[in-house]
């Protein structure tokens, strides 16, 4: 599976990671695709809040069509959690993890994607 993301959102997804982890969070979005691009990162309501469990991270998802899927970071490796994949399982359909470092090779995509990057 190929999951397609504009470069500037990756960039700002890598930066908001890298930030979070300087200030000892996670950072999480939800992804907005315009045809099967990724084009947008959806800000939870509250971005100061570091959601960590599945029910938690559903209540905060917009009612949006146009939401596929989801991106957090991890301070270590991206490994996901149990709490991550029982959400992965309950919406959407592109779900990535950020592992520290916070560069492109460290990106991590549920089902074993490849990440292609769009200018
Ligand atoms: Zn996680």
């Amino acid at each position: 599976m190929k999951v397609r993301i504009k470069e500037q959102v990756l960039e700002a997804i890598l930066e908001a990671a890298r930030i979070a982890y300087g200030n000892n969070r996670e950072f999480m979005g939800f992804l907005r695709a315009e045809n099967d691009v990724i084009t947008e990162i959806v800000l939870p309501p509250n971005p100061q809040f570091n959601p960590t469990s599945a029910s938690t991270r559903l209540d905060m998802k917009p009612l949006d069509p146009s939401i596929i899927g989801s991106v957090h970071s991890h301070p270590g490796i991206a490994r996901p959690s149990q709490a991550d994949l029982v959400f992965f399982s309950k919406f959407g359909r592109v779900h990535m993890i950020i592992g520290y470092p916070f560069r492109v090779q460290d990106v991590w995509i549920f089902g074993g994607g490849e990440l292609e990057i769009v200018k």
